[in-house]
């Protein structure tokens, strides 16, 4: 067993599905126990598997099984794992100095990152940014910052939203279970606007930014409201995708009266949607983008980027914390950015996205219970009905994941009601290793 388990990642590994033991091997049973005994129930597993190494399109656990990765981590490990531009950086970094606290004394790799945001994030304007651990705490300080530009306190999130699980982003998060149930009292201030959901709602972009925009003259009004918080693709609510013209509405809207529009880019930031930003697809400009997840090959790195004249509102000493843009996670993300530009993963986003997109649609064709499929690039999503009624099927949708994990496959559900399987390749998967990935979800459909 040792022999099939390798001691290095990246994509060198052996691109390729493998079971050698039951699901999960040996290995994996016994430190799962151990994990019982040491590690807080709180804290859940997807796959009871592992991991070794991992690299290219595959996650090897420690039993020696290879999975194909579907997941991404949840969307971090975008440039794949262990990627050579990320291992080459935090090596060199780690034995130079790991920390000494930017707000103490700086180093140029936190300006570095910050300069590269400001050039690509979405609109030519002057901007800044700062650099913090997670992206939680990327909208927390965009949060901060609106309020202490606009003087105003109130903030609008959206139905099925998430943004984070500190006790500010619980409260602009949507979903109760397992999110928030039993966690508040939540921070005041917050309000909810209906999202556009094309397949449920049935309504244009204009039409349902129409409805968003009401709900918020009459419930909070714009004299309150310091910012609106938006995912450009809502990331565990579902994948939804705004109908077009929603999101331009809502930040034309959000302009002319004053309040900052802030994107949480933490999930579809970092070419996951086949532009660097999600943003981009409607030419969106945000007051602030929120990105983290991708940004830094796997490293702890989250940021905001936004208006000069908004960043720069803050007090001195106002925004920052211990590790905010460690040095590691800073030449990690260098290392990264240069990797989506150089290999042009926008580019391989969109490839993913159109493999997944014609296979599922040729299969909805004999099969009712694929609902939906929707997202962009490699940010894929199918929402699984019951074809009588298009009620959710959470059942169908838990089964499917869980036979395509007997398999060999990582594969997430998400969504409001636990009825989406989304599909967050690394931009590095090949090609015949995503294409098997989905031959394994769709027989599970099939036997489901
Ligand atoms: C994951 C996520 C967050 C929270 O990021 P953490 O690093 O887990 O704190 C916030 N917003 C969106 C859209 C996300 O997908």
């Amino acid at each position: 067993m040792t022999l099939t388990t390798p001691t290095t990642g990246g994509p060198t590994l052996a691109q390729e599905r493998r079971i050698v033991t039951a699901i999960p091997g040996p290995r994996s049973v016994e430190l799962m126990a151990r994990k019982r005994s040491a590690v807080t129930s709180a804290v859940g597993t997807t796959m009871p598997v592992f991991a070794a190494a991992a690299g290219g399109g595959v996650i090897v656990d420690v039993d020696g099984n290879s999975f194909i990765d579907l997941g991404s981590g949840i969307a971090v490990t975008g440039v794949g794992n262990s990627a050579p531009r990320v291992v080459d950086a935090v090596q060199a970094q780690v034995a130079q100095f790991t920390h000494t606290c930017f707000m103490v004394t700086p180093y140029d790799s936190y300006v570095e990152v910050a300069e590269k945001l400001n050039e690509l994030t979405p609109g030519d304007h002057e901007k800044r940014s700062a650099l913090f651990n997670s992206g939680a705490e990327a909208v927390e300080n965009a949060i901060k910052v609106a309020r202490s530009y606009t003087g105003k306190q109130a903030v609008v999130a959206f139905d099925h939203a998430y943004h984070g699980r500190t006790n500010l982003t619980m409260a602009l998060t949507a979903k109760s279970m397992p999110y928030k149930s039993g966690f508040g009292p939540f921070a005041p201030e917050i309000y909810r606007a209906p999202m556009s959901y094309p397949f449920r709602d049935g309504l244009s972009g204009p039409e349902a930014a129409k409805r968003a925009v009401s709900v918020i003259e009459k419930q909070v009004g714009a004299a309150n409201l310091a910012a609106i918080v938006v995912e450009p693709i809502q990331g565990e609510g579902g994948f939804i995708v705004p109908a077009p013209g929603f999101l331009p509405a809502l930040a034309e809207w959000a302009r002319e009266n004053d309040v900052v529009f802030i994107a949480d880019e933490v999930q579809t930031g970092f070419a996951r949607t086949g532009d660097l930003f999600a943003s981009e697809n409607e030419g969106i400009v945000p007051d602030i983008i929120a990105t983290a997840k991708g940004i830094a090959g796997g490293l702890p790195l989250s940021a905001i980027t936004g208006r000069a004249e908004i960043m720069d509102a803050t007090h001195t000493g106002g925004l920052g914390g211990t590790y905010g843009g460690n040095p590691i996670a800073c030449v990690a993300a260098l290392a990264a950015i240069e990797t989506y530009l150089e290999d042009d993963l926008a580019s391989a986003a969109r490839t993913i996205g159109e493999t997944i997109a014609a296979r599922f649609t040729a299969a909805q064709k004999t099969d009712a219970r694929i609902g939906d499929i929707r997202g962009r690039g490699a940010m894929m999503a199918i929402e699984f009905v019951d074809p009588r009624t298009n009620e959710p099927d959470a059942a169908l949708t838990a089964a499917i994941a869980k036979a395509a994990a007997a398999e060999g496959v990582i594969v997430l559900t998400c969504g409001t009601y636990g009825n989406v399987i989304r599909f967050l390749p690394p931009l590095s998967i090949p090609d015949a290793l995503l294409n098997e990935g989905i031959d394994v979800v769709l027989s599970a459909l099939e036997n489901a």
